[in-house]
């Protein structure tokens, strides 16, 4: 084990300070969403594919631009003005830093999506950058649309990631939040789950595991590659909702998943009452990840890739292919997650 005192401080260094964008889905997670919804479009012989090929250069695909928003938000030193991923060429972008989540307290209960506005001052949050992007995307507003399709790819994962749509406020000794030094008109808080410290008995990961980069790797020490999200079938967008809608109910259902699931099993350790609850180890700050938790909570977090999926091609179907498609829509299987033949949620 880890000495403890090197411990608390090297996570006070890491992630007590930065906000839930911390991590994101990995790598592999934003590329299998990408790579599920591209399939999906080309079953459907959706418009959007063409589009997709006009607007992408050579080389370039949905899977392989899909995480790179993550990838230029800290441009290192000495950096140029540009970096390339994915077969993109795209500028450092540091202002990004807050599109990638909503930072919704898990004090709060917010009854619709709509209340969530509130931690979204000036769209300056997952649901807003959405909205520009998409406006790029779509000709609606100026900007390069390869980077608003690989904003709006990576955009509709991170909202599907329940830890990028909830915080915990860090509270004082009376009980008050306090404002966050490091991000003005922000209040201090554990930057959804960045701040809390778990293990995987038998592993040691590359960096802290932490709660919320635990699920960014599908309850995994580290990122496996070849996620299956071949259980994700087609569902065109109801017609009467927009891709703004889609994506504020996927940021309020990982709101509600954060709030009701993940935060109560990380603080309570009553197994009697709770068996996905984390026991506490013995250092007294980290919680264990136990076969159960990682089993249980591997089905909601899948559901979540394969939703994502869905919800992406029919995103795109819808803004690349002109009026969104109606007619009915069959229910579905979403796959290996626990609930089978779950139909989309719009
Ligand atoms: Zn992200």
């Amino acid at each position: 084990m880890r000495p403890l005192a090197p411990r608390i401080a090297l996570l006070a260094v890491s992630c007590l300070w930065i906000p839930a964008s911390c991590f994101a889905w990995s790598h592999d997670e934003h590329s299998a969403i990408a790579d599920r919804a591209m399939t999906l479009l080309q079953q459907q012989n959706s418009p959007a594919v063409t589009a997709i090929a006009q607007i992408l250069p050579a080389g370039a695909t949905l899977a392989s631009i899909a995480p790179c928003a993550d990838d230029i938000r800290h441009p290192p030193k000495g950096a140029g003005a540009t970096t390339t991923c994915g077969g993109l060429t795209l500028a450092w972008n540091s202002a990004s830093e807050p599109w990638h989540f909503i930072d919704e307290p898990v004090s709060e209960n917010p009854a619709s999506a709509s209340d969530m506005q509130k931690y979204c001052a000036g769209g300056n949050c997952i649901i807003g950058a959405f909205h520009n992007q998409l406006q790029i995307l779509t000709g609606k507003a100026p900007g390069d649309k390869a980077t608003a399709l690989m904003f709006v790819v990576h955009l509709v994962g991170d909202a599907h990631q329940p830890l990028h749509c909830a915080t915990q406020l860090v509270l004082d000794s009376s009980g008050n939040p306090q404002p966050d030094p490091k991000r003005p008109g922000k209040m201090l808080s554990d930057g959804g789950g960045n701040a809390k410290a778990v293990s995987i008995p038998g592993t040691t990961p590359k960096y802290p595991l932490e709660m919320h980069s635990l699920w960014d790797q599908d309850m995994q020490a580290a990122d496996v590659p070849g996620i299956d999200l071949s259980g994700a079938s087609w569902q065109s967008l109801d017609p009467g909702t927009t891709p703004d809608a889609v994506v504020a109910q996927a940021a309020f259902e990982s709101f509600g998943i954060a709030r009701t699931v993940i935060y109560p099993n990380y603080t309570d350790s009553n197994a009697a009452n709770n068996p996905d609850a984390m026991p506490l180890a013995s250092d007294g700050v980290t919680r264990i990840v136990t076969p159960k938790y990682q089993s249980d909570m591997r089905g909601l977090a899948e559901l979540r890739l394969q939703l994502a999926a869905v919800r992406l091609a029919a995103i795109l179907d819808n803004a690349l292919a002109g009026a969104p498609q109606t007619g009915s829509a069959p229910a579905q299987s979403l796959g290996s997650g626990k609930g089978a033949a779950v139909r989309t949620p719009w």
